[in-house]
């Protein structure tokens, strides 16, 4: 083996991702598909505390994922703990809140953080609230996040 350990959780993570995506490709009509526990299991094992408050995040509701018209591109707004604040996620690269910075890309002690997985899992389960913009609105909106 010669990845890295991050490399494996990613990898492993997308292994549960995907079959949670084809639970719900079976069900396509059930807008409230329970998790199977083994998936959760292996989620939980994978992700830790921050999948379980992804989980959380996900029950809240109000995730919104904006989807460039051109593009496709995919950028979610996820609700912070603290209502109306909220973080700019691309769930695979980044996230806008401060554990992103510190526990992700600082000390590498997470892969992701709980937003990320929440955009995540809130797609595959179909929980977010989909908007087609242009694209130029998702530039400005990420914009908005560095001034
Ligand atoms: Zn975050």
């Amino acid at each position: 083996m010669n990845s890295s350990p991050g490399g494996c959780v990613v990898r492993a993570g997308d292994a549960c991702f995907a079959e949670l995506q084809e639970l719900v490709a079976l069900n396509p009509n059930n807008a409230n598909i329970e998790i199977p526990d083994e998936t959760l299991a292996g989620l939980y094992l994978i992700f830790g505390k921050n999948f379980a408050k992804a989980v959380e995040v996900v029950d809240g509701g109000g995730i919104v994922c904006y989807i460039g018209e051109q593009t496709g591109r995919r950028l979610f707004k996820v609700p912070g703990s603290h209502a109306p604040d909220f973080y700019i996620v691309f769930p695979a690269h980044y996230c806008s809140c401060q554990s992103f910075t510190f526990d992700v890309v600082s000390r590498s002690d997470a892969a992701f953080c709980k937003h990320q997985l929440a955009a995540r899992l809130a797609t595959v389960m179909k929980r977010s609230t989909e908007v087609t913009i242009p694209d130029i609105t998702i530039a400005l909106m990420l914009l908005e996040q560095c001034a």
